[in-house]
C-alpha cells in the first residue's frame, strides 16, 4: 500500500505530493488525514507530513518509495472536508499547501506526547487459575490481583493499584514470579480538568422569550442549516439588538441535531467573561481556542473538537480551521472586525475560509455586525448574502446614548487646547463626582504622519484618490515628501495647499495616549487613569488585567486606541470621549472612513450600558462632515450610500479588487534598484493581459512605515477585476522572481494603508 502525503510547513521548493510506503504493520490504521513521520531527503530526517490519500500502486520504480517511519497521532488529524480545504486555500492566499498544513494541524499536535502507561496482563489464565486453586499464594493482594485481571483482563497498573490498593512493588512480585507482564502503551484517552479562567456565571444564563426580529431571523437560519446548502446570512443588527441571542439559538439546534458549531468572535472579545457565559448557555461541550491556553491546554481543546466531544468551537480567526465533526454552522460575530484577516503569512482570512467550508460542507455562515464591513453588505444587497435584520433594542428599556459632536477649531479659539473640550471635561467631572467613569478614545494609527492644515482642520489628500496622504522623511537630505499609498502621487511637503479652504499652513495632526494621559493627571488630579494601547498591552496578560482594574473602578478613566472600542461591558460608564475623530479620517487606507463609522458607532455603544444614560462626545475639527451626522444617528444605510458610491467612483473593493505587493531590504538603494526591475516586469506583464482583467498598476511607492525591522520597504499597488485575477500576478512574480534577491510579500486584500 502506497499514500501520498503533504509535507508540514513544506516551503515552495517541496511543496508538492510525495509518494511513501505504507509498512505492513500501519496498514489500516494509515488512512487519509493521518499525521506521520516521515524520512524526508538526503540525510532522511524525520519530517511531519499528512497523509491526503492511500492508493494501491505506484506507476514508477517502486524500489525508490521510502516507508513512512510512524504514525504520530493515533487518530487522523484531519476531516475530508479539510483536506478538500488545502488546495483552494493555498491557492486562493498564495501561500504553499504545506503552510495550509500548518494552520489546520497547529504545534500542540505534533508536539503531543501520547502518555505513556504501564499496563498489567495475565501471561497465562489456565496458570493463574491453576495458582488460585492451588492455594499457594500467601498474600492476599496478590491473589486479588489475579483474580481482578481473570475477571477484567488486561488493564493499567494504575487502575489495579486503586482499586486494589495494592503497591506497584506487590505487582512487580507477580511479574517476578512469571504470572503476569508489565506492558507500556500509549493511551489517547488522556482525561484532564479543562482549565479556563473562572468569572462569574450569570447574566446570559438565562433565557429571553425572543422579539419578532429574533425570531424571524433564527427560522430563516434554521431553514438554511436544514436545508444543508451553502446559505451566508448577513445578521444587521445594532448594537444591543440582540444578535448574540440569536446565535445562541441557532448554535442550540445544531447541538440537539448532533451537528458542530465553529462561532468566532474578534480576538480582543475573548474574554473569560464571554467564555463563561456561553458555557453557561450551551453547557460544557464547548471548546474553547485562545492565545492564553498552554500547549496542553490547546491539545486538549483539539482533541475534544476532532473527537466530536466539543460540540461548539469558540475562537478567534484560527477556529475556522477547526476539525468540527459534522460542522453546521459557523458564525463569525462582529464580521467587520479586521482580526478576522491574518497579517502575516499566511494572510488569510477567516471570513472567506469559513464560505470556502461551507461550500464543501454545506453548513450555513452566519455573519453578524452592526457595522457591516462594505463589501459584505453590498454582497447582501446583490443577493449572495441574505440580510436580516434587527431594527430595535433587545431590552426596551436600554437607550441609545446621547452623542455630542464637538468642534474642536471653536475649543481651540476659546483657549481649551487641543485635547479635551470644555463640554467634554464638565461632563466628566459630573460623572467623577457621581462615582462614575469615563472612556476616552484616541486612534493612533496614521496619526503625526499626516498633515493637517491649520485653518480648517482638513488633512492633505491625494488629488485621485481621495485618501489622506502620508508624510515621508527624506534621509538623505532632510526634506519632507508627501505620498499617496494607493497611486503613488507624491509632492514635497511645502508646495502642500488644502484642498477645501486653499490654506497653506500645515501641522503635523494628533497627540498619542501618552500625551493624554500626562495632560489628564493635571486636569484631573485626584482621578486614576488607565492607559491600554500597544505599547501598555505588549506582555500577555497585560490587557486582561487592564480591563479587570477598571471594571473593579480602581480607575476613573481608561484612555486607549481602537482596542477599547469593542465588546468591554462596563455598566459605571456614562462618559465617552471619541478624540481626534477626524484623524481617522487622515489614515491613508480607503478603509478608513468606514473603520472610522464602525469605531464610532461601538464606543458609542459602550456609553450607558447599565440602568445609567451616557453621552458620547466625539471631538473633531470638522463635526460638520456627514460621516460623524451618521455616526450620531447610528444610520449605517446613509453611511453605506455615501462610501458605496465613493467606492464606485474610485474602483475599489467590492467593485475592483486590490492587492498589494511589498519588497523589504536592509539596503536602501539595491531597494530603489530592485524595486525598478519589478516595475518595469508589472508594467511589461500586465500590459499585455486582456482588457477583461482590468489591470491596473501603481508604484513602487514607499510603505506607510517605511523602515520596519531593520529594512526598507518599497510597495506596489495591483487593481484587477477579481482576486483570481491578482492572484494570477501574484503566482507569476513567485514563480520568475528568486524570493531570496527580491523578498516580496503579497496581499490581496490589504487592511491598511
Ligand atoms: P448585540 O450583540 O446585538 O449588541 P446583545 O446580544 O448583547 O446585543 O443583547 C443586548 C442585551 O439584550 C443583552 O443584555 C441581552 O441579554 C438582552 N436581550 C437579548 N435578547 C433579548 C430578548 N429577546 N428579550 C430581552 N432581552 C434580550
Ligand atoms: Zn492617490
Amino acid at each position: 500500500m502506497f499514500c501520498s502525503i503533504i509535507l508540514r510547513g513544506a516551503t515552495k521548493q517541496i511543496d508538492r505530493m510525495f509518494t511513501y510506503r505504507v509498512p505492513s504493520d500501519l496498514e489500516g490504521t494509515v488512512v487519509p488525514g493521518s499525521l506521520v513521520s516521515i524520512p524526508f531527503g538526503k540525510g532522511d530526517s524525520q519530517r511531519c507530513a499528512v497523509v491526503v490519500e492511500l492508493k494501491e500502486s505506484f506507476d514508477g520504480d517502486e524500489s525508490q518509495v521510502k516507508d513512512i517511519s510512524s504514525l504520530i497521532s493515533n487518530t487522523p488529524v484531519l476531516k475530508a472536508d479539510q483536506l478538500a480545504l488545502i488546495d483552494k486555500i493555498s491557492d486562493r492566499f498564495n501561500c504553499t499547501r504545506g503552510d495550509v498544513v500548518e494552520l489546520m494541524v497547529p504545534s500542540c499536535v505534533v508536539n503531543h506526547k501520547n502518555p505513556v502507561e504501564v499496563f498489567v496482563e495475565l501471561i497465562s489464565r489456565e496458570t493463574a487459575e491453576e495458582v488460585l486453586r492451588s492455594e499457594t499464594l500467601r498474600s492476599i493482594a496478590h491473589i486479588n490481583i489475579l483474580e481482578y485481571l481473570l475477571e477484567r483482563g488486561k488493564c493499567s497498573r494504575k487502575e489495579l493499584m486503586s482499586s486494589l490498593s495494592c503497591s506497584a512493588a506487590q505487582v512487580k512480585a507477580l511479574e517476578d514470579k512469571g504470572l503476569v507482564r508489565l506492558v507500556k502503551e500509549t493511551s489517547d484517552n488522556e482525561s484532564s480538568v479543562i482549565a479556563i479562567e473562572d468569572a462569574p456565571k450569570g447574566k446570559f444564563t438565562e433565557e429571553y422569550d425572543l422579539s419578532d426580529e429574533q425570531k424571524n431571523a433564527v427560522s430563516e437560519i434554521f431553514n438554511g442549516i436544514d436545508e444543508k446548502k451553502p446559505n451566508t446570512y448577513l445578521l444587521f443588527g445594532i448594537t444591543g439588538s440582540g444578535k448574540t441571542e440569536v446565535y445562541l439559538n441557532c448554535a442550540k439546534k445544531v447541538i440537539a441535531e448532533g451537528g458542530s458549531v465553529i462561532y468566532m468572535v474578534p480576538e480582543i472579545s475573548l474574554t473569560p467573561q464571554t467564555i463563561n457565559w456561553i458555557k453557561g448557555r450551551l453547557g460544557d461541550d464547548v471548546a474553547v481556542l485562545h492565545s492564553r491556553l498552554t500547549d496542553k491546554q490547546r491539545y486538549e481543546q483539539w482533541n475534544n473538537i476532532r473527537t466530536g466531544k466539543a460540540k461548539v468551537i469558540v475562537g478567534p480567526r484560527s477556529g475556522v480551521f477547526a476539525p468540527a465533526v459534522n460542522l453546521r454552522i459557523i458564525i463569525l460575530d462582529e464580521e467587520h472586525d479586521s482580526s478576522y484577516k491574518s497579517e502575516s503569512h499566511p494572510r488569510y482570512s477567516a471570513k472567506d475560509i469559513a464560505r470556502m467550508r461551507s461550500l464543501i460542507t454545506g453548513c450555513s455562515v452566519v455573519l453578524g455586525s452592526a457595522t457591516p464591513s462594505v463589501e459584505s453588505f453590498y454582497a447582501a444587497n446583490m443577493g449572495a448574502y441574505k440580510l436580516l435584520e434587527l431594527k430595535s433594542r433587545a431590552r426596551s428599556e436600554a437607550k441609545l446614548p446621547n452623542i455630542v459632536p464637538v468642534d474642536m477649531k471653536e475649543q481651540i479659539k476659546l483657549g481649551s487646547g487641543t485635547m479635551l473640550s470644555a463640554p467634554l471635561r464638565q461632563a466628566m467631572s459630573v460623572a467623577f463626582s457621581e462615582k462614575k467613569q469615563v472612556i476616552l478614545l484616541l486612534n493612533r494609527r496614521g496619526f503625526s504622519r499626516t498633515l493637517v492644515c491649520e485653518d480648517c482642520g482638513e488633512p492633505v489628500t491625494c488629488k485621485n484618490c481621495s485618501v489622506a496622504m502620508t508624510l515621508h522623511n527624506n534621509r538623505r537630505n532632510g526634506s519632507q515628501s508627501l505620498v499617496c499609498h494607493y497611486c503613488g502621487y507624491t509632492i514635497p511637503a511645502y508646495e502642500a495647499q488644502c484642498g477645501v479652504c486653499g490654506g497653506k499652513h500645515f501641522t503635523k495632526a494628533g497627540f498619542g495616549t501618552q500625551q493624554l494621559e500626562e495632560f489628564l493627571h493635571t486636569a484631573f488630579p485626584h482621578e486614576k487613569v488607565l492607559r491600554m494601547d500597544q505599547d501598555s498591552t505588549m506582555t500577555p496578560g497585560a490587557h486582561k488585567e487592564i480591563i479587570e482594574k477598571f471594571a473593579n473602578k480602581e480607575a476613573s478613566i481608561l484612555i486607549g486606541t481602537q482596542m477599547i472600542a469593542k465588546g468591554l461591558d462596563f455598566p459605571d460608564v456614562t462618559v465617552v470621549g471619541v478624540l481626534g475623530a477626524d484623524l481617522m479620517l487622515a489614515s491613508s487606507s480607503f478603509k478608513a472612513s468606514e473603520r472610522a463609522f464602525q469605531l464610532i458607532t461601538q464606543a458609542a455603544g459602550r456609553a450607558g450600558r447599565g440602568d445609567h444614560p451616557g453621552t458620547v462626545f466625539i471631538q473633531s475639527m470638522r463635526p460638520e462632515q456627514p460621516l460623524f451626522q451618521f455616526a450620531c444617528t447610528q444610520n449605517y444605510r446613509a453611511f453605506y450610500e455615501q462610501e458605496i458610491e465613493y467606492r464606485q467612483k474610485l474602483k475599489l473593493p467590492p467593485f475592483k479588487a486590490v492587492g498589494e505587493i511589498v519588497l523589504s531590504l536592509p539596503d536602501e538603494s539595491l531597494l530603489i534598484e530592485r524595486a525598478n526591475v519589478v516595475a518595469k516586469y508589472l508594467n511589461d506583464f500586465l500590459g499585455f493581459q486582456d482588457k477583461k482583467y482590468q489591470f491596473e498598476v501603481f508604484g513602487p511607492i514607499p510603505c506607510v512605515i517605511y523602515e520596519l525591522r531593520g529594512k526598507y520597504r518599497m510597495s506596489f499597488v495591483i487593481k484587477a477585476a477579481n482576486k483570481s485575477a491578482i492572484n494570477g500576478v501574484f503566482k507569476r512574480l513567485i514563480e520568475d522572481f528568486d524570493h531570496v534577491k527580491f523578498p516580496m510579500s503579497f496581499d490581496n486584500d490589504p487592511q491598511e494603508g
